[in-house]
């Protein structure tokens, strides 16, 4: 963030693949990926510890970004960006998966975040980039607007995106904060788009829900600087009852530790109303457990929102958390010996 190291995409830029992306089986690539991968790490190493600087590094042709983006231009024929799966082909314009994104990226606002953890937002705050679409259904998302219409906002192409970035890095934002809805559906043009960033050294910072498939985790790992995943739901059963979501706790928890093995880390958790015990507690006890030194953002202002006010299926949720839910799970926190800072 203040610029003493290039950020993570830049060193991907760096790191040279030889052979014909457009003839190579996409097997044959992701073999190639992975060995590709492995390298980024082992010079990520040096540069972090000042051994290496990215003048020593080849410029090359064509690189591990490139690799990256064309295996999401293929995924993207067959969707398979988040745990969904949908499998539909997006690339013909095809809207039927279930964040129902097409090909397009449309950004619906940026801006200047001086809201988001105080970490991120030195300088002229943090540089946030909203996505429209999401692939989650809560039934009490506040930015509904933008996440349930993926209609909103403008369309984007990659060389777009990254002057939007470039332009936000001038006026002195920290990091790109990308968010939404969520990112994931946009993976495919956030790639492209850190492909034509060429002398903006930004961090780049994924501001998720970490739905995601193993696949793009594995994309994804080598170029996102910090990670703020939203760690909603402590079992199955509330997650597909209020985010609609299946599989929610196997593929959150996966993913923090993919995440947490490559960047730093911040875990947000929104207290919901009458969830302490079957939420709150069960995810505090599975980051001390599981990501001991990642910072947690405990929220407590959760407010009724979208759906929840007007269906009365959603009653339980029709309230703030009690100032007795939140220093309650706050106090296990602190049994716990996470760290985190309360926000209300
Ligand atoms: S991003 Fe996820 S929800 Fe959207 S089409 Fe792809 S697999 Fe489906």
């Amino acid at each position: 963030m203040q610029d003493t190291k290039p950020a993570k995409f830049l060193i991907a830029k760096h790191i040279p693949y030889e052979g014909d992306l457009k003839s190579t089986s996409t097997e044959a690539l992701w073999t190639e990926h992975r060995r590709l991968s492995q390298r980024f790490k082992q010079i990520l190493k040096t540069v972090q510890t000042g051994s290496l600087t990215l003048k020593d590094l080849p410029e090359p042709d064509t690189n591990l970004l490139d690799v990256k983006t064309e295996l999401l231009n293929r995924m993207l024929g067959r969707c398979e960006f988040c745990e969904w799966r949908c499998r539909v082909d997006r690339v013909r314009g095809d809207k039927n998966g279930a964040c129902r994104v097409g090909a397009e990226t449309r950004v619906s606002t940026w801006f200047h975040h001086y809201g988001e953890e105080p970490p991120l937002t030195t300088g002229q705050g943090s540089g946030t980039i909203f996505f429209a679409g999401c692939t989650f259904r809560c039934v009490f998302c506040q930015n509904w607007d933008i996440s349930q219409n993926p209609s909103n906002g403008v369309i984007v192409d990659g060389l777009k995106l990254a002057l939007i970035m470039k332009s936000l890095r001038e006026e002195g934002v920290a990091n790109i904060n990308l968010v939404g809805g969520d990112p994931t559906p946009n993976l495919h043009t956030i790639l492209d788009a850190t492909r034509h960033l060429a002398n903006t050294n930004v961090p780049l910072l994924w501001n998720s829900n970490l739905y995601l498939t193993p696949e793009a985790m594995n994309i994804l790992t080598d170029v996102i600087d910090i990670w703020l995943p939203d760690f909603k739901w402590g079992n199955d059963r509330c997650a597909l009852r209020l985010s609609k979501i299946p599989r929610y706790w196997e593929v959150i928890t996966r993913n923090h530790l993919l995440a947490q093995r490559d960047g730093d880390m911040i875990i947000r958790h929104l207290i919901m109303p009458g969830h302490i015990e079957c939420c709150s507690k069960p995810i505090l006890q599975w980051i001390a457990a599981n990501c001991p030194r990642a910072l947690v953002n405990i929220m407590g202002q959760y407010r009724p929102d979208y759906q929840v006010p007007a269906n009365p299926n959603y009653k339980d949720i029709n309230r703030c958390p009690t100032d007795e839910e939140i220093s309650q799970t706050y106090h296990y926190a602190d049994q716990l010996g996470i760290i985190y800072r309360p926000v209300s």
